[in-house]
């Protein structure tokens, strides 16, 4: 938007139709070609460009889908806009706010070289690289300015930031927060062992960074961990949850977990099952485990049947709502901030937000005007692993 285009509604033609494709998982591969081949087919006018980690990965089969005009590698995405205002555009009208999101998301990082023995991207994404200090600073200036209250800082690994250009992430967090106007600045994911006593302290001292950190554990067990290539036992992680949550009362700890990793058993999955029910974490993310070829795992033996990892999956997603409910329990008849979003929920039909250690809450007596506001809210009531709260 900020070079000119906007994006089209209701009944407009797109000139261009853009895709950002993801390989993490075979589930995203088809995904995105079943969006892609859907777009080309309601799309007949448009040109149709593709990008994204799908675009690197030879395996994914995106770059065999008939009809796309044009395939950009996910490291030439900075290309697009030029290219695209060479050859596909006849006039550009000025806007002058950005798409309407209620939390900003800003990358950092891009890239990872450590090499899990699942994961495809160190092979699409390439090494880490970080972006210029100088020039997140001002990309988030211009977002708070914008009227973003919420920054989030992304990346494959927010700890890999600043490795290769010597910067660190702790100067980047300090200079963001003493931004003017930033309402809140959150993290994601962060890899276990790139949490370190300087980022713990950061995230307590200050009333600016969210209680909240999302952690790609993958499982609660050392031998499936080893086989994994994650580079730290389970005890290390129990460790830092600990001190986490001892350090920053109240932090919300998400986490990601894989089951059915080759050769994992039933005693592997218990200990990560025995994990999810030892703490409270407040949100967990599933993936079955899936074969991504050119991976080190992909040639492991003892795969795990479809039905194993289904039952899996489900049984850990019965213990992480427990492990949510446990967590967001401990708030009802607290006062907490909440940054109220633009749409009401869909489900419940009522205004919604989340809370800075990352409670998704409904607001009962929501107005108009608490929209992409940080309101004070008391929550008040929990149903199943859905918050309900009143602002005050
Ligand atoms: Fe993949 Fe492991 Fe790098 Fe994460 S840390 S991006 S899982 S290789």
């Amino acid at each position: 938007s900020k070079n000119g285009f906007k994006e089209t509604q209701n009944d407009e033609i797109p000139e261009v139709c853009l895709i950002n494709t993801c390989t993490v998982t075979e589930k995203s591969d088809k995904k995105s070609k079943k969006i892609i081949k859907n777009i080309i087919k309601r799309n007949p006018k448009s040109k149709i460009i593709v990008t994204g980690c799908g675009v690197n990965n030879p395996y994914s089969g995106i770059k065999d889908i008939k009809g796309v005009d044009l395939f950009i590698d996910n490291e030439d995405k900075d290309k697009i806009i030029s290219f695209i205002e060479k050859n596909y555009t006849n006039s550009v009208d000025t806007v002058s706010n950005f798409f309407n999101r209620d939390r900003a998301f800003v990358k950092i990082q891009d890239g990872c070289d450590n090499f899990c023995s699942y994961c495809i991207v160190p092979y699409t994404r390439g090494a880490p690289r970080s972006r210029d200090t100088n020039k997140v600073g001002q990309e988030v200036k211009e977002l708070i300015r914008a009227g973003y209250k919420e920054i989030v800082l992304t990346g494959i690994s927010l700890g890999f930031f600043g490795k290769d250009t010597g910067d660190s992430l702790i100067d980047l967090i300090d200079r963001l927060v003493s931004l003017k106007d930033l309402g809140r600045l959150r993290l994601s994911s962060i890899e276990p062992n790139e949490i370190d006593k300087s980022l713990i302290k950061k995230i307590k001292d200050s009333d600016k960074i969210c209680r909240h950190l999302h952690i790609p554990i993958q499982s609660g067990d050392d031998r499936t961990l080893k086989l994994m290539n994650r580079g730290y036992k389970i005890k290390s992680v129990r460790s830092l949850i600990e001190t986490l949550i001892k350090e920053i009362p109240d932090i919300g700890i998400s986490a990601d977990f894989i089951v059915g990793f080759p050769a994992e058993s039933d005693d592997n999955f218990k200990n990560t099952l025995k994990l999810v029910r030892d703490y409270d974490f407040v949100k967990t993310h599933i993936f079955s485990y899936s074969d991504r070829k050119g991976t080190a795992a992909y040639n492991f033996d003892k795969k795990v049947t479809g039905e194993t990892k289904k039952e899996r999956a489900s049984l850990l997603k019965q213990a992480s709502l427990k492990s949510a409910g446990r967590f967001k329990k401990r708030f009802i008849n607290r006062i907490l901030d909440v940054l109220v979003e633009r749409q009401t929920d869909k489900r419940t039909h009522l205004l919604c937000g989340y809370t800075d250690n990352y409670i998704k809450t409904h607001i009962t007596n929501g107005k108009e005007s608490f929209k992409n506001n940080i309101i004070p809210t008391k929550i008040i009531s929990l149903k199943g692993a859905i918050s309900y709260s009143e602002a005050i």
